[in-house]
This record gives C-alpha cells, structure tokens and sequence, in this order.
C-alpha cells in the first residue's frame, strides 16, 4: 500500500454524524439497560479476533461491534440508577468540549505549543476561585494559580512532590529520598492524613518516594472527621523523634461517608508548624458552587494546595481535577526541568505559564475546552440546580431511611452522599446489596464504618429525578424484604 487510507474530512463529516447519533440514542436509552455490566471475565475478549486486522474495516462495522460487543461489557456510569462510588457524571456541552480538544489535535506542554491552551485554562480556573468560593490566594494574578490535573490522586501527588522539596529545601530533588548534602541521612519526612482518607494519599506517599511508614492515619470522631488533638500529638511525637513532618491531607468529603475534616483548625496548626497543608474535595468540592455549602471550605485560606473534581459531580467528562496552589513558584521549583529542546522566547520572557511544570507528564490535552464549554452552557445557575437537584434527592432517601423502622443511617448525611444500613446485621446488608445490584436495576457500592457494614448512595447522574430515588428505595424495601430469614442476622 504506497498510501495510508485516511479518513478524508468527508468521511468524517458522515462517520462522525452516525457516531454523535448513536451517542445520543444511547442517552435516550441508558435507563434500559442493567447499570451493573452483566459481563463474564473474558467474555468481551472471547469475541474480538485474536489477531489485529491487517486491511483497514468500515466505520459501520465499527458501530456495529459497539452495539454488539462493547456495550454488554459497559457498567452504565451516566444511568439514572447509577448510585455507586461517587458519581463521574457527563454532559451533552462536555463530551462536545472533548470532541473538540480531539478535533483540534492539541499537546499544551508549554504556553508556545498553543497560547489558547494555557490561557483558557488559567482563565476558567480563576473562574472557579470566584465560582466556588476559594481563597483570593489562588487566583492567578496573585502568587498561586490553579491547573487542571487528570485526577485528584494526580493532583495529590504533585502536592507531595512540591510538600517534599519545601520541607527538604530542595534536597530530595538532589540527593534522593532520605539522604542530606554530602550522602549523609537526612530527617524522614511525615505525612498525615485522615484514617477515612483516600487511598490515593497512601499511593502518593509510596510514588514519592516518601514510604508507607511514614504515613500518619490520624484517628477520627463519631462523625469519622480527622481529630485535631491526635493530629497535634503524632506531630509533636514525630518532631521528638527527629522527623520531619512534610504535609498533611485534610479530606472535604471522604470517599466512605462524605466526612469533612476540620480545616480552619488543621490550618491553623499547619500554620504554626510550617506544614503543607493539602485538602483533598474530589467530589465534595462540587457543592461549594451553592453558597448554602461554603461552610465545607472554611478555613481553606490557610491551605497551601486545594484539589477537587469536575469530573465526578460537576457535569464534566472524566478526566477533569482541578488543583490549585498559593504558591505556585515552590510548585514549578520542585517539578521543572528545562531541556534545551523545550527552550522558547515565551518562556524565557518569564511572562507565560507552562503548565508543563505543573504536572507530572510533559504533554497534556487541552481539557480546558470541556470545562469552558460546561460552565457556560449551564451558567453558573444551571451548575447550582444541579446541585441542588442531587442533595434534595440524597436528602429524601435519607428521611425514608430515617422513618424506617428496618433501616438506618450509618452516618450523618453528607451532600448528595447517603451511608444507611439494614438493622439486620452485616450478611445481610451485603447479601442484600448484591441482589440489589444483580438485579440490573440499580447500582450501589459499600463501605464499613465503625466496623460495620455500610451502603452507600450517592446522587450525581444527569439524569436521575424523583421518581428514580423513589424507584430505588421501593426496591430496596422490597428486596429486604424478600431476603430469607436465616439472613436475618449475623
Ligand atoms: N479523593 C477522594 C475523596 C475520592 O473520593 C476519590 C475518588 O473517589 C479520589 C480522591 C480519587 O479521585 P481520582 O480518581 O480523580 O484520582
């Protein structure tokens, strides 16, 4: 073949309408399907062909194989009886945005390889410090400035790297993990984190190098919320025992039952020893958009680096964090690195920001489009309903709980995040969640709290209304109901 058998920009044109097409038929249908893949391991596999095809196929059988293979293997994240994890919810101006950045074919290392790339993004993220209610600090007139990462466990992670270099002086990044100038050891460094935080701290701590064991789980209350006295203490007895305490990890909104730390109070601490102080609000962080939720962040002034996630509730296609810093200068010393063939005029001005040392990759796509396209389709109005939406959905599956006599809430109930259970015991509430989720009808996942066995629901898809959240709790009811007695109990 002299020629490679591109798709010419008519064919796109035709390929792409038929295929923007069955996107949409696929919104309008979701709610068929089981949310929970049906799929057997191996079976998606068991139906391609061993070997890749060696002449090029049509589009059609492209669309055809979706239908029939790709789609029994898909767990339907954007159905309505999607209640599992925390959301990763989508919209019709986002997967556009992300089309876009596609189309456009664009690598935004640096502010050179695509000015709109970086400026779009700086601007929709100081759009966001007004938006959400964030410290002055962050906006990127001042020395801090926000990027969008892929994730909030990448967002973390470049949180520890820069906590490293500040607290080491830099010498980690020139001597390795542990060692001083000269080759002589130096001070282990400590990280502290809730013990309800995400596991994308503990991965952190492990990818920089930093080691398992000197991660900190700090202890909790009743409302699973990080104790500032026990924090305190592990500092204190670190600090006795000649380490040095790097960063800690506040969560707004853990992953198991929504709890926020107490951040003025952690900052403040962080303040008085010289700590990072990082505050982790993947999901929880989409709430601050209504100001009835602003009490979330209080304190958030006194953080050094804030990370939340557009991609989980904010209505914007997975992959979308968003992390801010107030001193992005301790960022961009402890990650950049200037090869000769990255040298430009822009940069060398000193007046452009490259992203590049923001991150831990090189390249990045241009993920500002999505975002840019979300926020204003809805407005920030239209961002609030959606809010607003999910919490008063959450809120009345939980006052059904509460009314229950069978069931109970395993832990206050946080933005669009409700943890119940039933009375009868730990086999029960997993017996009952499996049926549950076998059932193709809705999907829930669970967590344990206090040692016990926990549900979780959480709100955040599109399309999920009323008479969804009413469906579900009709359905569990039932399905408890329906389990054998012999279950009843531990
Ligand atoms: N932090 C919290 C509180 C989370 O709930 C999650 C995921 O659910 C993460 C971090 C990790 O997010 P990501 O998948 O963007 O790394």
């Amino acid at each position: 073949m002299d020629q490679a058998p591109h798709m010419t920009p008519d064919e796109f044109r035709r390929c792409g309408t038929a295929l923007i097409e069955r996107i949409a038929r696929y919104m309008e249908e979701v709610e068929q399907y089981p949310v929970l893949s049906q799929a057997e391991p191996g079976s998606v596999r068991a139906r391609l062909p061993r070997t890749a095809p060696e002449q090029g196929e049509p589009f059609a059988d492209l669309l055809r194989d979706i239908d029939e293979i790709v789609l029994p293997g898909i767990t339907h994240w954007q159905s309505p009886n999607f209640y599992a994890y925390f959301p990763a919810n989508a919209s019709g101006p986002s997967i556009l945005g992300d089309l876009l950045s596609s189309g456009l074919g664009v690598q935004g290392m640096l502010w050179a390889t695509s000015p709109a790339c970086t400026e779009l993004e700086t601007h929709v993220l100081d759009w966001l410090v007004d938006l959400l209610g964030l410290p002055e600090g962050y906006r990127s007139s001042t020395a801090g400035g926000g990027v969008i990462q892929d994730s909030a466990s990448s967002s973390t992670l470049t949180a520890l790297i820069a906590a490293r270099e500040r607290a080491s002086a830099g010498a980690v990044n020139e001597h390795g993990v542990g060692r001083c100038p000269g080759g002589a050891e130096g001070p282990r460094l400590t990280v502290y984190t809730s013990r309800h935080a995400h596991s994308s701290i503990e991965k952190g701590v492990k990818i920089a190098g930093l080691g398992r064991d000197s991660l900190r789980l700090i202890d909790t209350d009743e409302r699973h919320a990080m104790r500032v006295e026990a924090l305190e203490a592990a500092i204190a007895s670190d600090r006795a025992a000649g380490a040095l305490p790097a960063l800690v990890c506040a969560t707004v909104g853990t992953t198991s039952s929504g709890a926020v730390d107490p951040l003025r109070a952690i900052g403040e601490l962080c303040r008085r020893e010289d700590i990072w102080l990082h505050v982790d609000a993947a999901h929880a962080g989409s709430a601050t958009i209504c100001p009835e939720h602003r009490g979330l962040i209080d304190g958030l002034e006194h953080a050094d680096s804030y990370t939340f996630n557009p991609h989980k509730w904010l209505l914007t296609n997975f992959d979308c964090s968003c992390f801010w810093v107030a001193d992005r200068a301790t960022l961009i010393q402890a990650l950049s690195v200037l090869p000769e063939y990255l040298r430009n005029r822009a940069t060398e001005s000193g007046t452009v920001i490259d992203y590049r040392d923001w991150q831990i990759p090189l390249g990045r796509r241009f993920r500002a489009l999505k975002l840019w396209f979300v926020i204003r389709h809805y407005g920030a109005e239209g961002l609030r309903a959606h809010v607003r939406h999910c919490v008063a959905l959450a809120d009345w599956f939980a006052a059904q709980v509460e009314e229950s006599e069978d069931f109970e809430l395993a832990a206050p109930v946080s933005v669009g995040l409700v943890c119940f259970r039933h009375r009868a015991g730990d086999a029960f509430n997993e017996a009952l969640m499996n049926r549950l989720n076998e059932s193709g009808a809705l999907y829930l996942t669970h967590t344990r709290l206090d040692d016990r066995q926990v549900l979780r629901l959480a709100v955040g898809s599109s399309a999920t209304r009323r008479e969804h959240i009413e469906r579900a709790w009709a359905r569990i009811v039932e399905t408890a109901g329906a389990l054998s007695p012999e279950m009843l109990s531990d």
